[in-house]
């Protein structure tokens, strides 16, 4: 079953085609990670997604429902979740206080309710922080947090609005090696366990071969491939386009040689 239909999605900014034509579908449950190089049209297609940019043409459907054209608040009020970075404005409350805002927004209950309310949504906003292992510094002003507890907090925050889909625009970007791993081994055990979608990109190809479901690949604004991690990397025009970019496919190739 598919959550996300896409067909013939296209944008273009004065003469350069960012996205041409693309179609995917994104399969309920799953992680399909978005990869191509640089100013490949990966970020175009994600604002297109979330309604944060107006496409030229093309359909996007969710679970059926034409959902292009709407604004980015009706995309996301729809189930088409994503990461947001904490505002600086919120450093100043716990991490539990920032997922209880988020469930508070969810719920439509006004700000303006204000003095906040300590213990609204204070139980499932514990339970967010344990699904990405972060109760035990619910306590804790976000101001202090490392910078990996920052991206599994913006995850709970992004899962209070109880997304059918989630897009994450490289989520672990700024992160070591092995933060990135663990942050989307947390990103596709949650998959399976909310039974959600996760459509990602990341240039890290480790982390993007360990852990997508599929892959597919932009080059150029066109969708060239579209497989297993196993298809993907066995594919020579993904691999002739990674070769000579200087791109972190090389890198990670020279590394595990
Ligand atoms: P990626 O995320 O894969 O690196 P982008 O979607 O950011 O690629 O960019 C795709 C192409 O569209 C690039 O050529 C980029 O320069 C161009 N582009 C993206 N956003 C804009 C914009 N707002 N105005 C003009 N050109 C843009
Ligand atoms: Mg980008």
């Amino acid at each position: 079953m598919s959550s996300l239909v896409v067909k013939g999605l296209s944008k273009s900014f004065g003469g350069v085609k960012a996205v041409t034509n693309v179609g995917f579908e994104v399969r309920k449950g799953e992680l399909l990670a978005l990869i191509g190089p640089n100013g490949a049209g990966k970020s175009t297609c994600f604002n297109m997604l979330n309604g944060q940019l107006k496409a030229d043409g093309g359909s996007i459907k969710l679970f059926g429902e034409e959902i292009i054209g709407l604004e980015p608040r009706q995309v996301w009020r729809k189930g088409v979740g994503r990461t947001f970075q904490i505002a600086a404005t919120f450093t100043s409350m716990t991490v539990i206080e920032n997922v209880q805002m988020a469930l508070i927004s969810h719920h439509k209950r006004l700000l303006s309710m204000l003095p906040f309310a300590g213990s609204l949504y204070k139980e499932e906003a514990y339970e967010l922080l344990e699904l990405v292992s972060m109760q035990d510094q619910a306590e804790r002003p976000c101001g202090m947090l490392a910078y990996g507890d920052v991206k599994r907090l913006e995850l709970a925050i992004a899962l209070a609005n109880d997304p059918q889909i989630l897009l994450m625009d490289e989520p672990a970007a700024g992160m070591a090696p092995n933060e990135r791993i663990a942050l989307m081994q947390l990103t596709a055990d949650i998959v399976k366990e909310k039974d959600i979608s996760v459509l990602f990109t990341e240039h890290d190809m480790d982390v993007v071969f360990s852990h997508a479901d599929r892959v597919m690949v932009l080059n150029r604004g066109e969708l060239i491939a579209l497989g297993l991690p196993s298809e993907i990397r066995e594919n020579e025009e993904v691999q002739s386009i990674y070769l000579g970019t200087g791109a972190v496919y090389d890198e990670e190739l020279v590394g595990n040689a």
